[in-house]
C-alpha cells in the first residue's frame, strides 16, 4: 500500500472508531436501553455523530485523499488501493455538502422518533408519531435538495443505500415482478390447495425456540465467539467491527417461525459481515457494500436456504425433539408446505416469498409520493390501507399493523425499501450461480451441510467488503445484470409445486 493512502486511512480511523461507537449507542438502545435513557442517548448520538462528520468532512481529508488519489493512478479498477480512493471519494463528495449542523440535527431526529415510535406502534398511537416523521421527512428532503438529483429526488436518497441505482431503474425491475407476481398470487388465492399451519399455532416455549435458533445459527457458521444474539422489537444485525457481529431476533410463543426465520435472516447478514476481510477493518471498505447485496445474503439464507425441502429434512428432527408435542404426527410435507404457506397478510417481516415483494411496492411508492411532496404525513395511514387493499386484498385493522409496523422510517431511513427487493432478486441470481457451481448443494442441505454455501458467498461476495456496487459485483461475478427473471422463475416453480396449480 502506498504512503499517500495509509496517511489517509490513518487520518481517518478516529471516524470509523467515532462511527462504530455510535453504533454501539444504536444497539444498546434498541435491545437493552430502559425508555427513559431516549432523551439523553439522543444527544450523544447527535454528539458522536457531529465529531464523525467533522472529521470525515474536514478539508485535512480532501487534502490526503487527493494525494491518495495520484498515488492510485494507474492501479486496476478491482484493486484495493484504486478502490479504496474511488469509494471515498464518492461518500467524501457526498457527505461534504451536508452540514455538521444537520448531520446532528438528523441524528436528534432519529432518537426521538425511534423513542417516539415505539410507544405509539404499541399503543397503536399515529398521531403521536406524525410530527416524528414530519421532522425526518423533512430533513431527508432537505439532504436531497443539497446533494441534487437529475430525475426525482428519492433519487439522491436511494443512492445512500443503493449506490448509483436510480428510482426509474428499480420502477422498470418492480414492473417486471408484479406482472409474475400478481397472476402467481392469484392462482394460488383462487385455486391452489389448501395449507394446514394449525400446528403453528400451538404453544412453543420461548426458553426453548431460543435454543433452537443459537443451534442453527451456529451450523449456519456463525461464529458466537466474535458474535451474539439478543431480542429486539424488530430485528436487526449489527457489526462495530468485523469481529463482533451481532444479530436479534423475536419470540412469540404461538408463532415459531418468527423467531426461526429472524434469527437465519439475521444471520444471513452476520455471516456477510463476519465473511469481509478483517484488512478492511476501520476503513471506508469495511462492511457489506450495499443494502441490496446485504438482503441478498439474508433472504438467499432465509428462503432458499431455510425454507426448502431439504433444509426441514434434516432439520425437522431436531425441531421435534425441541417440541415434541405440537409436532406429534407432523409430517415433513405438512412442515414444509405449513412454512412456506402464501397469505396476503398485514406484516412485511413475516410475509411468505410470494407477497413479501407486494409489502415492498407499496411502500416503495408512498416513499415517493412523500418525497416528491405529493402525499401529506398526516395522510400516511389512509394511503398505507389503500395500497395494502390494492396490492393485497387487505386493509390492516389498526395502524400498528399498518404504518407503524417498520423501524426505517422511525431511523430516518427513506429510500431503504427497495433494496429487500433488489436483493430478493439479486438472491436467486447468487443461489443459481452457486447451485450450478457447487455440485449437491441442496443435498447437501439435507444432511446439515451449510458451509459450501458460505464458502462460495465468502469467495464471490463478502471477499469484495464495499468495493464494488451491486451492478460491478455482478457483472464481475456473474457477468450478469440485476434481473427479476431468475427470482420470478424460482417462485413460481416452487409455488407451483407446493399449491399443485
Ligand atoms: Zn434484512
Amino acid at each position: 500500500m502506498g504512503e499517500k493512502l495509509e496517511q489517509l486511512k490513518q487520518h481517518l480511523y478516529r471516524h470509523y472508531d467515532l462511527h462504530m461507537a455510535g453504533a454501539v449507542l444504536d444497539w444498546d438502545q434498541e435491545v437493552n436501553m430502559p425508555p427513559g435513557g431516549a432523551a439523553a442517548r439522543a444527544e450523544q448520538l447527535a454528539t458522536l455523530s457531529a465529531l464523525a462528520h467533522n472529521i470525515f468532512t474536514s478539508a485535512e481529508t480532501g487534502r490526503l485523499l487527493e494525494a491518495a488519489e495520484v498515488e492510485v493512478a494507474g492501479l486496476g479498477y478491482g484493486s484495493d488501493a484504486a478502490s479504496h480512493a474511488r469509494v471515498l471519494r464518492r461518500e467524501y463528495d457526498k457527505q461534504t455538502k451536508i452540514p455538521t449542523e444537520l448531520i446532528a440535527e438528523f441524528s436528534r431526529a432519529r432518537s426521538r422518533g425511534f423513542a417516539a415510535w415505539r410507544q405509539a406502534r404499541e399503543e397503536d398511537n399515529y398521531p403521536l408519531f406524525q410530527p416524528h416523521l414530519q421532522k425526518l421527512l423533512d430533513i431527508n428532503r432537505q439532504i436531497a435538495d443539497i446533494l441534487g438529483y437529475e430525475e426525482h429526488p428519492y433519487d439522491a436518497l436511494l443512492d445512500f443505500y443503493e449506490p448509483q441505482v436510480k428510482t426509474s431503474e428499480v420502477a422498470k425491475l418492480f414492473t417486471e415482478l408484479k406482472a409474475g407476481l400478481v397472476p402467481l398470487l392469484q392462482a394460488i388465492v383462487e385455486r391452489g390447495q389448501p395449507v394446514d399451519e394449525g400446528f403453528l399455532q400451538m404453544e412453543y416455549p420461548v426458553e426453548r425456540q431460543w435454543e433452537l435458533t443459537e443451534v442453527i445459527l451456529r451450523e449456519m457458521g456463525y461464529d458466537f465467539n466474535r458474535g451474539r444474539q439478543d431480542q429486539a422489537p424488530h430485528p436487526f444485525t449489527t457489526n462495530f467491527s468485523s469481529s463482533d457481529v451481532r444479530v436479534t431476533t423475536r419470540l412469540n410463543p404461538h408463532r415459531p417461525q418468527a423467531a426461526i426465520f429472524g434469527s437465519i435472516h439475521e444471520g444471513g447478514h452476520a455471516l456477510y459481515e463476519l465473511g469481509i476481510p478483517a484488512k478492511f477493518d476501520r476503513t471506508v471498505l469495511a462492511g457489506g457494500a450495499t443494502l441490496g447485496l446485504h438482503e441478498s445474503q439474508s433472504r438467499m439464507w432465509e428462503n432458499m436456504m431455510g425454507r426448502s425441502r431439504a433444509f426441514w429434512h434434516y432439520y425437522l428432527p431436531i425441531m421435534r425433539a425441541f417440541f415434541p408435542q405440537p409436532l406429534l404426527g407432523v409430517s415433513e410435507e405438512q412442515f414444509y408446505r405449513a412454512i412456506n404457506k402464501v397469505q396476503p397478510d398485514f406484516i412485511r417481516v413475516e410475509a411468505d416469498e410470494v407477497t413479501y415483494n407486494l409489502h415492498i411496492f407499496a411502500r416503495f411508492e408512498l416513499e415517493q409520493a412523500l418525497v416528491a411532496g405529493e402525499l401529506q404525513v398526516k395522510d400516511v395511514p389512509a394511503a398505507w390501507n389503500a395500497k395494502y387493499e390494492e396490492y393485497l386484498g387487505i386493509t390492516p385493522p389498526n395502524d400498528a399493523q399498518g404504518c407503524l409496523q417498520d423501524i426505517h422510517w422511525a431511523h430516518g431511513t427513506i429510500g431503504y425499501f427497495p433494496t429487500y427487493t433488489l436483493g430478493t432478486l439479486i438472491s436467486a441470481q447468487l443461489f443459481n450461480r452457486a447451485k450450478a457451481e457447487i455440485p449437491g448443494l441442496e443435498e447437501g442441505f439435507a444432511e446439515g451441510s451449510f458451509l459450501p454455501l458460505l464458502e462460495w458467498m465468502r469467495a464471490h461476495v463478502h471477499v469484495h467488503g464495499r468495493k464494488f456496487t451491486a451492478a460491478e459485483l455482478l457483472e464481475r461475478e456473474l457477468g450478469e445484470k440485476i434481473s427479476a427473471q431468475p427470482f420470478l422463475d424460482y417462485v413460481t416453480a416452487k409455488y407451483t409445486e407446493i399449491y399443485e396449480l
